[in-house]
C-alpha cells in the first residue's frame, strides 16, 4: 500500500476523552472512530488489525476441529423465552421491537440461538461431537462502555458452542477449548493466563476466564508467579486426544489463578509468600461447561445407543475479538506509540522515502516495495512529501514491526537503513539484504 493512496487519519493531539494508552493509540494512530458511546467504526488500519486476529482465531479453531457459522445479529424474544434468559438478562440487552410489535433483541450471546438450530437438525449421538463457532458482533447495553474498544456495547465476539453426549465428552470440549486458545492468544503475541472465575448470566460450574496482566485492566487477580513461566510454544497437539488435552489443562490450571470472584486467601496463603501475586488483569476471552442447562429448557435431546433420548451436554467459549486490540496495545507499545507483534500487524514493513521525488530514492523504493510484495508481504510504502520526522512518527506511532528508510546519501553507498520497532536498533546494509531480513 502507498500511503499517499491510503487512509491514515493520524491525529497529532492526543484526544483528551481517551482515559487509557490502548485508547488513545488507537484513535491516534486513525484506527477507530467513534459513533456513539461504546459503538466504533474501524478505519482502514484497525480494520485490518481487526481481520487478522479474526484469522488467527479462525486457524485455530478450526486446526481443533470446530465448525464456522453464522448466525445473525438480531433475535426472537422467544427463543429466550424458552431459555427463562429474556427476563433474566436484565438492562444490558438491548430490546427491539419490528413493525409489527414482535419482540426482537440483539444478540449479546448466542446459546439460545445455536441449541434452537442443534434441536432443528441433530437427532442421533452419532452426529456428536458437535463444535460450531462463529465470529459476529454482540451487542450488550453496558452501563459503563469505556476504554475505547476495550468495553464497547457493539463488540465482535468469537462464541463456540459445543454440544457433547456425556459430560465427560464436554469436558474433553473445555479442555480443547482451553489448549487453542493458549495457542490463539500467544500467535498474537499476547500471554493471556487461564484463571478460575465465576459463571455469571451464562450458568454453569466450570468456568476459566484468560486474563492479560496489565494495570489498566478491569479486573483483580490472583495468581502464583509460576504460572507466567508457562508457554504452550508451538508444541504438537492431538486435539481428538483426550489423555494430551487434559495434561494440558492440569499444566496450565494446576497453580493458583483466580479472578476476585472466586479468590480465597485460605488457598493462597498456601502459596509461598514471595510467589503470591496479586495484579489487575484485562479478560480476553472464557470458557464454560454448563452441562444440559439449555438443551433441558430447550429440549435439545439425542437417541443414544441404548434407545434412550437424553439432553446434550454443552458449553459456550468466547473470545473478545474487538478487545484484543486493546489489549494488545496495551501489553506492547512505548511513548511513541503502538508495537505491533508480527502475528497481527497491519503491514510487516513499512518503507520511509527521505526525498520523495529523487528519482534514485523513488526508484530505490519502488524496488523494495515489489521485492517485499513479492515475498508474499503487505509493506506500507510512505511516499508522501512530508518531512523526514513527520514520516518517522507516523511509522513509530503506527507500530510496524520494521521500517526501511531510503535516501540519496545512503544509496551513494548502496545501502539503505532497516529499523527494528521493538528494539529502536538501526543498521545500514544493502536493500536485499533488508529484505532478507525482513522476510
Ligand atoms: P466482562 O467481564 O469484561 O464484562 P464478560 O464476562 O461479560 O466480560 P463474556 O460473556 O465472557 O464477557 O464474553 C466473552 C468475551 O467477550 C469476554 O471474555 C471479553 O473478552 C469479550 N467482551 C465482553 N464484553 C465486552 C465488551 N463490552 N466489549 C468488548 N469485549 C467484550
Ligand atoms: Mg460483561
Ligand atoms: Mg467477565
Ligand atoms: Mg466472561
Amino acid at each position: 500500500m502507498r500511503l499517499s493512496r491510503y487512509f491514515l487519519p493520524v491525529l497529532k493531539e492526543t484526544p483528551a476523552e481517551a482515559q487509557i494508552v490502548s485508547h488513545r493509540l488507537m484513535l491516534r494512530a486513525g484506527m477507530i472512530k467513534q459513533s456513539s458511546a461504546g459503538i466504533y467504526s474501524w478505519l482502514p488500519l484497525g480494520y485490518k488489525v481487526l481481520r487478522n486476529i479474526e484469522q488467527i482465531v479462525h486457524e485455530e479453531q478450526q486446526r481443533a476441529g470446530h465448525v464456522p457459522v453464522l448466525m445473525p445479529t438480531l433475535q426472537s424474544a422467544d427463543l429466550w423465552r424458552e431459555s427463562g434468559r429474556y427476563e433474566d438478562y436484565g438492562e444490558e440487552m438491548l430490546r427491539i421491537q419490528d413493525r409489527h410489535g414482535r419482540d426482537m433483541l440483539y444478540g449479546p450471546t448466542n446459546e439460545e440461538m445455536i441449541t434452537d438450530i442443534f434441536r432443528s437438525y441433530v437427532n442421533s449421538y452419532k452426529d456428536l461431537p458437535l463444535t460450531l463457532y462463529q465470529i459476529q458482533w454482540k451487542f450488550r447495553d453496558e452501563r459503563r462502555p469505556r476504554f475505547g474498544v476495550m468495553r464497547g456495547r457493539e463488540f465482535l465476539m468469537k462464541d463456540g458452542y459445543n454440544f457433547d453426549l456425556t459430560k465427560e465428552d464436554a469436558m474433553h470440549a473445555y479442555n480443547r477449548h482451553l489448549v487453542s486458545y493458549l495457542r490463539t492468544y500467544e500467535r498474537m503475541g499476547l500471554q493471556a493466563i487461564p484463571m478460575r472465575a465465576d459463571s455469571g448470566p451464562i450458568g454453569g460450574d466450570d468456568t476459566h476466564e484468560f486474563l492479560v496482566l496489565a494495570e489498566t485492566g478491569e479486573s483483580e487477580v490472583f495468581y502464583d508467579s509460576q504460572i507466567t513461566d508457562l508457554k504452550f510454544g508451538d508444541r504438537e497437539i492431538d486435539y481428538d486426544s483426550v489423555e494430551q488435552c487434559q495434561a494440558v489443562l492440569e499444566e496450565f490450571t494446576s497453580r493458583y489463578a483466580r479472578t476476585d470472584e472466586t479468590h480465597d486467601e485460605a488457598v493462597f496463603n498456601e502459596v509461598p509468600e514471595e510467589r503470591r501475586r496479586s495484579a489487575r488483569g484485562i479478560e480476553v476471552g472464557q470458557i464454560f461447561y454448563f452441562g444440559t442447562k439449555y438443551s433441558e429448557a430447550m429440549g435439545a435431546t439425542v437417541i443414544n445407543d441404548k434407545q434412550e433420548q437424553i439432553p446434550v451436554h454443552m458449553g459456550s467459549h468466547g473470545i473478545g475479538v474487538s478487545r484484543l486490540l486493546g489489549a494488545i496495545i496495551e501489553a506492547s507499545h512505548d511513548d511513541k506509540g503502538i508495537i505491533w507483534p508480527e502475528g497481527v500487524t497491519p503491514f510487516h514493513c513499512g518503507i520511509v522515502n527521505l526525498k520523495q521525488g529523487d528519482e534514485e530514492a523513488d526508484a530505490a523504493c519502488d524496488s523494495l516495495y515489489q521485492q517485499l510484495t513479492n515475498a508474499g508481504l503487505d509493506p506500507l510504502y510512505d511516499d508522501r512529501k512530508e518531512r523526514a520526522g513527520a514520516k518517522f512518527a507516523t511509522m513509530d506511532l503506527i507500530g510496524l514491526p520494521w521500517r526501511i528508510t531510503v535516501g540519496p546519501r545512503g544509496l551513494k553507498n548502496g545501502v539503505v537503513e532497516l529499523t527494528c520497532r521493538k528494539t529502536g536498533e538501526s543498521e545500514e546494509m544493502a536493500p536485499e539484504a533488508a529484505v532478507a531480513k525482513v522476510v
